[in-house]
């Protein structure tokens, strides 16, 4: 098999050059970490299920005309992607209070919000991603005024999407993460949807019991990470066909 070129490995990621300009394929690994790293495993399986649901997510975006980098799945731990130009930012919309804001803000976890609220991270893991307000954006000159208007009106889009979907199945979105993008067509630029949209990045609990099902199962040691997603997968009946247990032969008359 030809060797593709390597562009970029994160820590849940890889990114290759893909088959035609201005694409890549990305790649989802197994690897879990969580505390800047600190904390590290390999969960099987993990990788599958986020590049699925993630596909899932995207393409619903998609087609209720929120912009992603989403172009198709390829197979079990790939998908086709844009080639977009990250924004240094950790986009977080929170629906309820919970990680680091009830810590920072001395709130108890699960409490509702007034209104969904929107804050920005500096990417820099040297740095632990620290929260920054939006006169650090625009003076430094990660985005200008008019991104983040744009952006806030997309992770907001995003928000109501991904609440309603997972209200749909019985779960409650709390919180997620999103990144942003920019496509250049000429002197043109469009931000769309770019990263993963998956349990790794969102605070999902079930509606009834509370059960976490999102990656603080594995950050607080609360139990199997992959059981937890496969939960989400298949109430949102995209569980992936090789994970399934082999049906009988059925006899045709
Ligand atoms: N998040 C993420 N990547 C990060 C930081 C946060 O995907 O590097 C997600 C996290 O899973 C949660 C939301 O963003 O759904 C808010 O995270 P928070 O700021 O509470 O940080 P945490 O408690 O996860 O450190």
């Amino acid at each position: 098999m030809a060797r593709r070129k390597k562009v970029y490995e994160g820590k849940a990621k890889i990114l290759y050059e893909g088959p035609e300009p201005g694409t890549l394929v990305q790649y989802f690994k197994d690897d879990a970490t969580a505390f800047n790293a600190e904390k590290r495993d390999v969960i099987e399986g993990k990788g599958v299920l986020n590049n699925r649901l993630s596909e899932f997510f995207m393409t619903g975006l998609n087609t209720i005309g929120v912009p992603t980098h989403f172009i198709k799945r390829i197979n079990m731990r790939e998908q086709l992607i844009r080639s977009v130009e990250i924004i240094p930012l950790e986009v977080i919309v929170r629906n309820y209070a919970a990680g680091s804001m009830a810590k920072r803000l001395g709130m108890e976890e699960g409490a509702a919000l007034p209104r969904p609220i929107v804050e920005f991270s500096y990417k820099d893991d040297s740095l632990g991603d620290p929260l920054v307000p939006e006169e650090y954006i625009i003076a430094f000159g990660w985005a200008t005024q008019q991104d983040l208007d744009d952006i806030v009106a997309l992770a907001l889009r995003v928000n109501d999407f991904m609440s309603g979907v997972m209200y749909g199945v019985g779960i409650k979105l709390v919180d997620f993460k999103i990144e942003i993008g920019r496509i250049w067509d000429g002197d043109f630029m469009r931000l769309v949807v770019a990263d993963e949209i998956s349990p790794d990045s969102c605070r999902l609990w079930d509606v009834k019991t509370g059960q976490k099902l999102d990656k603080d199962v594995f950050r607080r040691d609360l139990g199997n990470l992959t059981d937890a997603y496969t939960e989400v997968a298949k109430r949102l009946g995209v569980m992936p066909t090789n994970v399934t247990h082999a049906t009988k032969p059925t006899l045709i008359n």
